[in-house]
């Protein structure tokens, strides 16, 4: 599959870095390619630390949003989507609720270097307190509890009332294990960083190592392959949740194109883990698709020259991103 001469590519090419309002996986910098592409904008911004054949992937993602035709219809005018608590104090994360107009559902972040258990389950009962009892929260552990550490940690914070619980532990095996010790007390687990190509996903499968997997657009190589996740997930009775790379409103419109459809064909469809651009300090398009109250209004994203000038990468940055290009698209 190659739609279009590297030379297209590399030509429409915006080398960008964006600052991060909160440190995500130890990064205070996003970089990302967007290319001003002919079916409008598109991003390229596998993590720095991929390799060219997983990178390779989520170019194949850019290209297909950039340069073919969609398969699925244009978004609707707003998706839904949950709010993200990061590894901050049970004050600040009311303070983040609050100025994120009281989303229905919210995403916790716990179990991350800077936090004890006891400030975890702090910051999950704030949220539980300013959520109210209707509000629905889920739990995102980055794979880094034990397994025993795993199960203890969610029978600590189960009376906050938990949907789910993403990535709790790091191997599909002991996903398995603590997925049966939690269904007693029926909270469900998903998988999310065991989730990146469509081989992991029948691992997930066999094993029984999931209630929910999390997909992610560009990582599984574009909004087809992505949609072909889906069906197969929901053929084996898995539930799926939208999420983002911590994208620019450019790859998050594409992924909310996914969202859009998948409440279209169900009430039920789980809130999207979308609203992320808030953790970047700036953004590529005129209109940035930021959340609030929980709903994610959907603009087609137009770019704006100026934010593209302002945001340009270092020089060395640069070549390293367009030698990164060139590697990984005769990976396609
Ligand atoms: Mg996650």
């Amino acid at each position: 599959m190659v739609p279009s001469p590297l030379s297209e590519l590399l030509e429409c090419a915006h080398v960008v870095s964006l600052a991060l309002t909160t440190p995500f996986r130890g990064l205070t910098q996003r970089e990302a390619i967007i290319f001003d592409s002919p079916r409008g904008p598109s991003e390229w911004s596998p993590f720095v630390e991929y390799d060219d054949a997983e990178a390779a992937l989520w170019l194949a993602s850019a290209i297909e949003d950039g340069w073919q035709d969609s398969t699925l219809p244009e978004p609707p005018a707003s998706i839904r989507v949950n709010g993200t608590i990061p590894a901050v104090s049970p004050q600040e994360a009311t303070t983040l609720i609050t100025e994120a107009g009281f989303p229905h559902t919210v995403k916790v972040k716990v179990g991350g270097p800077t936090s004890s258990l006891d400030e975890d389950h702090a910051r999950v009962q704030a949220v539980r307190a300013a959520l109210g009892p209707a509000g629905r929260i889920r739990l995102d552990a980055n794979g880094a509890w034990a397994l025993d550490e795993a199960e203890h940690a969610i029978r600590l914070m189960e009376h906050c009332d938990i949907d789910y619980v993403e990535q709790p532990v790091e191997s599909l095996a002991d996903m398995a294990v603590l997925r049966t010790r939690m269904s007693e007390i029926g909270i469900g687990l998903a998988a999310d960083e065991s989730i990146r190509r469509w081989a992991d996903l029948e691992e997930v499968i066999a094993l029984g190592a999931a209630d929910i997997v999390v997909i992610k657009v560009q990582p599984l190589g574009g909004l087809r392959r992505a949609h072909d996740t889906i069906k197969k997930a929901h053929a084996a009775g898995l539930q799926v949740v939208i999420s983002s790379a911590l994208e620019t409103s450019v790859g998050i419109y594409h992924a909310a194109t996914l969202q859009g459809f998948l409440e279209s064909q169900s009430p039920h469809a789980l809130d999207a883990g979308l609203g992320t651009v808030s953790f970047l300090s700036d953004d590529v398009v005129e209109s940035p698709l930021r959340a609030h109250g929980g709903k994610l209004s959907v603009t087609k994203p137009r770019l704006d020259q100026g934010a593209l000038t302002r945001l340009r990468a270092p020089k060395d940055r640069e070549q390293w991103w367009r030698a990164r290009l060139e590697r990984c698209f005769a990976l396609l």
